[in-house]
């Protein structure tokens, strides 16, 4: 618990304390073995929750840079984006600054994309790559992305994935569902401090990026191909955010990937029940913004009745100790969000959520 509370935002999430003084080691020389060890070990920690066999890059900016850098590299082509959110939408938005020709699905941020409406778009003209953002952070709605790269594949289309909020928290099944490229960033559900990306490519993806001609510099995947190989990255990481990774790579190792999912099947489970009994015990119309079988194990945004608004019960729990997050985008009044990712157990969910429940009960009294 900081100054500020025990963090339940979306991001950055609470992170361990042996985590946090990992980074007081003093710095090494970026080229040598020793550095090559440590990566080594982040490969280790990194490939189990990726489920991959590929390498993972490790990017020293936000996940923002990733998202990037998975449209700079796809092959030349227009790119279909699949929008239901704020993120969604930023991905969207990246495409188009990056100068691809893109094209908008969806719209509606009440669900997942339609499948129907995705295949539609691609039988009218190739698409390079689909983009799709997994763990819609703006609204907790979860995208299932097997049934979508198989149908992409079908089209010769590449997948791009966000999955910012999901990798660490829900199932990712990079090889398994035959994805192209997954980005995720430290700050979220791998409970690190924010500034490094996570990212993987598939073979297929990356033998074609050398064909997409603006691919930049900082973000060349090519080049970070290159240099994953030999346990480096292409210019100087963040040295400390890379020794916190590699300890909190252990953590996770030793809880196990998929205890790590289920433990946060549980809390995702807790926080809807929660929000039946808000909306039974005070006939306020309290709801789950996502839909029924489409929800996010990391993050569950709350739609309020009209007389609350989401900043009011942000600060009123800040007030009891935690810090939980407002409505995001077009939502942030409407709504408020909690983060029950990474390394938070139930039993502390428990705690948020009676402060929030107390601080709901404190504002309707008014
Ligand atoms: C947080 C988040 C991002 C942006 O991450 P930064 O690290 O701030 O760049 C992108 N997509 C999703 C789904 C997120 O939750």
């Amino acid at each position: 618990m900081s100054d500020f509370g025990t963090f339940f935002l979306p991001g950055p999430t609470e992170v361990r304390r042996d985590v946090l003084e990992a980074m007081l080691a003093p710095m090494l020389p970026h080229r040598g073995a020793i550095f090559e060890a440590l990566f080594a070990r982040i490969q280790d920690g990194l490939r189990p929750v990726f489920r991959t066999t590929r390498p993972v890059y490790v990017s020293s900016s936000s996940a923002t840079g990733l998202m990037e850098a998975a449209i700079r590299c796809a092959a030349p082509g227009p790119i279909l984006c699949m929008v239901n959110g704020a993120f969604s939408e930023r991905f969207a938005n990246i495409a188009l600054a990056c100068g691809r020709e893109t094209r908008v699905v969806g719209g509606d941020w009440h669900q997942a994309v339609p499948l129907d409406v995705v295949e539609s778009a691609l039988r009218e003209r190739r698409y390079a790559a689909i983009t799709v953002v997994h763990s819609e952070t703006s609204t907790g709605t979860l995208t299932s992305l097997p049934e979508l790269a198989a149908l992409a594949h079908q089209y010769d289309t590449a997948v791009l994935v966000d999955s910012v909020t999901g990798v660490g928290g829900v199932p990712v099944e990079t090889d398994a569902w035959d994805l192209d490229f997954v980005l995720t960033g430290s700050q979220k559900a791998l409970a690190l401090p924010p500034g490094l990306a996570f990212g993987v490519a598939s073979q297929r993806y990356i033998d074609q990026a050398s064909q997409a001609t603006a691919r930049g510099l900082y973000f060349d995947m090519v080049e970070f191909e290159e240099f994953v190989h030999k346990n480096q990255t292409p210019s100087t990481p963040a040295i400390s955010l890379l020794y916190a990774t590699a300890v909190q790579g252990e953590h996770i190792a030793r809880e196990t990937i998929e205890a790590r999912w289920a433990r946060h099947t549980t809390m995702a489970e807790m926080t809807h029940a929660w929000v039946r009994s808000l909306r039974e015990e005070t006939g306020e119309p309290f709801c789950v913004y996502a839909p029924d079988h489409a929800r996010s194990g990391t993050v569950t945004a709350i739609a309020l009745p009209a007389t609350l608004k989401g900043d009011d019960i942000v600060k009123g729990v800040a007030r009891r100790g935690f810090v939980i997050g407002g409505g995001y985008g077009k939502l942030k009044s409407s709504t408020f969000r909690i983060g029950h990712m990474g390394d938070h157990t139930p039993d502390r969910l428990a705690l948020c959520l009676d402060a929030t429940a107390d601080t709901i009960r404190e504002l309707l009294a008014k």
